[in-house]
């Protein structure tokens, strides 16, 4: 075991995007946790980075402004991480106005699909219940479960927001190549987030990862909120194959997931190379 690393977390999500907890909160409830380093991760957003910094540094933890990013790759969506970059950086807010315009579009769409199949004021809703942050599919989830569709967010997916189901509907993201030259010209790291939460094939993954290396990635989440030992080896796996460092974070979305805490995330794997080091050394 790595008894020399840090207590990090290096993925999180405020209400900038669809976590459900204030940029400060969200650091206080790491830092009362244990959490040391933590980077804030909001979905296409950077809007949370300055008032999640400010609290972070009044509580003496390091800060690592980051941002996740939507990615289509091979008709499917992938999640980057950008590690350490700077929220200001040009391409990387153009390149994310892109997104908040996709965002948007979708999310209309979605409520035209929902008012089809008799859910009527879907957009509007999820729009409230987004206020200022960006708005996702998690929205559209909350909101059903408050009128009662479904008892929680995971069966509102299942049902309704998934491929082949009534509010779903296909957009193009970011490309690979594009959402790392982002990441690169604001001077982060770039890190695929959840390699072992797509639902894809053996092949695809790989083909995924290969794709990520050969366009400048770095890292890989080796540790996530939940993962299993399993998991854990397989994306390890991955790093040693690809020669990627390792991260980990949780995808802490607020304390309404009793499964995904603050300072729980499982022991680093001997041997990977942690990602933090990079902005560390
Ligand atoms: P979006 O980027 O708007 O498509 O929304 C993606 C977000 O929805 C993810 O970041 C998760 O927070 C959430 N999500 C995706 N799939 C599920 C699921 N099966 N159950 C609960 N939340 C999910
Ligand atoms: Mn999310
Ligand atoms: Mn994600
Ligand atoms: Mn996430």
């Amino acid at each position: 075991m790595n008894t020399e690393r840090p207590a990090c977390d290096l993925h999180t999500h405020s209400t900038a995007s669809d976590g459900t907890l204030s940029p400060s909160e969200l650091v206080k409830n790491a830092h009362q946790h244990g959490v040391q380093i933590l980077a804030l991760t909001d979905h296409d957003t950077t809007k949370g980075l300055a008032e999640a910094e400010a609290t972070a540094v009044g509580n003496g933890m390091e800060f690592v402004p980051s941002i996740e990013l939507s990615v289509t790759w091979c008709r499917k969506v992938l999640h980057i991480v950008g590690l350490n970059i700077d929220p200001e950086a040009k391409s990387l807010q153009k390149g994310i106005s892109r997104l908040q315009v996709t965002r948007e579009r979708r999310a209309e769409e979605m409520g035209r699909l929902l008012a089809l199949h008799g859910i009527i004021g879907a957009y509007e809703g999820a729009r409230d219940f987004a206020g200022d942050g960006t708005i996702t599919r998690t929205h559209f989830a909350r909101l059903l479960v408050e009128r009662g569709y479904c008892r929680s967010v995971r069966e509102v997916f299942k049902h309704y927001l998934i491929k082949g189901k009534p509010g779903h509907t296909t957009v193009s993201w970011a490309r690979l190549e594009e959402a790392i030259e982002w990441i690169h010209e604001a001077g982060g790291v770039a890190v695929l987030a959840h390699p072992m939460r797509y639902h894809v094939t053996d092949t695809w993954l790989h083909g995924a990862v290969t794709a990520f290396k050969a366009a400048g990635g770095t890292g890989i989440e080796v540790v996530c909120g939940n993962s299993n030992p399993k998991d854990i080896g397989t994306s390890a796996e991955f790093a040693r194959r690809y020669q990627l460092m390792g991260s980990a974070g949780s995808d802490y979305h607020g304390p309404e997931n009793a499964s995904i805490q603050f300072g729980a995330l499982a022991e680093f794997p001997y041997g990977i190379e942690p990602i933090w080091q990079v902005w560390r050394r």
